[in-house]
């Protein structure tokens, strides 16, 4: 097998054969059809993310071990599967739910192993899907793509399903009115779709990329705003029908977008920070007591909200982010193109793409 990993943090991906893998126990084998390029690719990479002040989370102190095979929104069909896993249909085509826990502890057992004290997400802690084949620990992780084409399926495991379980901590009244979006990236593009196959309305969509922005118009957002206008705030008063947006999901969590959030929240308003940009909060005290307003985080999602996105993706209800198929030999181009913001939509690695 072959795959694309990260050998010392800070440098290239390198390109690596191995023997081919053999499963054990309850474990599963998949040839990798698709793998999606994240933004979460990239800190891993660099080997960790900017927390503010001054202050750097290090993969190496978190005890990640390389070399690390990235990739965590993987699509694939099993080619072998360990004596305990049980019945599988080997003529379907999977999506792996990669953010695995221990299995064990009282949040695994209750399906939040997104969760989990001890992770073993795939392509951060375990190796991921930048591969022609990858081991998974269990079946349950394995969901079937229907029809769905597998560079569409691929980014429901990360893009699809934090932006999913993001909106889960929306519902009822915040739904009465258009909410805003930060960033239209992968997240936020993927954020519009869901917002249309659940039937909520159309989101005011802001970003500092007029590229993206028209993406975001294209994928049906009710109005963009560039944050850079000195006007920024009652623009998007205006574009959200005269009133403050009551629910803002930021899809960066950089300083800037985090206090566009907060500045453009009304009272009781609710912002949910979903993106890993880095940085930290910008916020006034005194003003998250004043206005009363509810600030919350919120990670990829849990198997059972992935169970619930797949079929509901599974009926065509979301239509497919823009994605474009790269060879899975130029991960590490790839990678540095998401970097420079030249990725529109997904980009999605394949080993059969040439
Ligand atoms: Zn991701
Ligand atoms: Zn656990």
């Amino acid at each position: 097998m072959q795959c694309q990993c990260i050998q010392h943090f800070g440098q290239p991906l390198a390109s690596e054969q191995r023997p081919d893998m053999t499963p054990t126990g309850t474990e599963v084998i998949l040839e990798v059809v698709a793998a999606g390029v994240c933004h979460t690719d990239l800190h891993m990479r660099e080997g960790g993310v900017d927390l503010g002040r001054g202050e750097r989370l290090n993969y190496a102190d978190r005890g990640i071990k390389l070399p690390l095979t990235v990739g965590h929104e993987t699509v694939g069909r099993v080619i072998a599967a360990g004596p305990d896993a049980g019945e599988i249909d080997m003529s379907r085509t999977y999506v792996v739910f990669p953010w695995c826990g221990c299995g064990d502890c009282e949040l695994c057992r209750r399906g939040d192993e997104n969760l989990c004290a001890t992770p073993r997400y795939l392509g951060i802690h375990v190796d991921g899907g930048y591969a022609t084949q990858l081991r998974i620990a269990h079946p349950r992780y394995l969901f079937d793509i229907g029809d769905m084409d597998p560079a569409r399926a691929a980014p429901l495991a990360c893009s699809g399903l934090t932006t999913f379980s993001a909106l889960k901590k929306l519902e009822g009244s915040y739904f009465e009115q258009a909410p805003l979006l930060i960033g239209a990236g992968g997240l936020g593009l993927m954020c519009i779709r869901l917002l249309a196959a659940l039937g909520a309305q159309a989101p005011v969509v802001a970003d500092i990329d007029p590229a993206k922005r028209a993406a975001a118009l294209e994928a049906g957002a009710v109005a963009v705003i560039d944050p850079a206008d000195p006007e920024v705030l009652q623009q998007i008063t205006h574009a959200c029908g005269g009133r403050p947006p009551r629910a803002i999901l930021d899809f960066v969590g950089a300083e800037a977008t985090a206090k566009l959030a907060f500045d453009a929240l009304p009272r009781n308003g609710k912002l949910v920070t979903v993106g890993l940009f880095g940085g930290a909060a910008p916020w006034s005290l005194p003003m998250i007591t004043l206005k009363s307003v509810h600030i919350m985080g919120s990670y990829v999602g849990s198997l059972t909200e992935f169970a619930e996105l797949i079929e509901i993706a599974r009926t065509g209800a979301i239509d497919a982010i823009p994605s474009t198929l790269f060879p899975l030999e130029q991960a590490e181009e790839t990678l540095n193109l998401l970097e420079a913001g030249k990725v529109l939509g997904r980009a999605v690695l394949s080993p059969a793409a040439r």
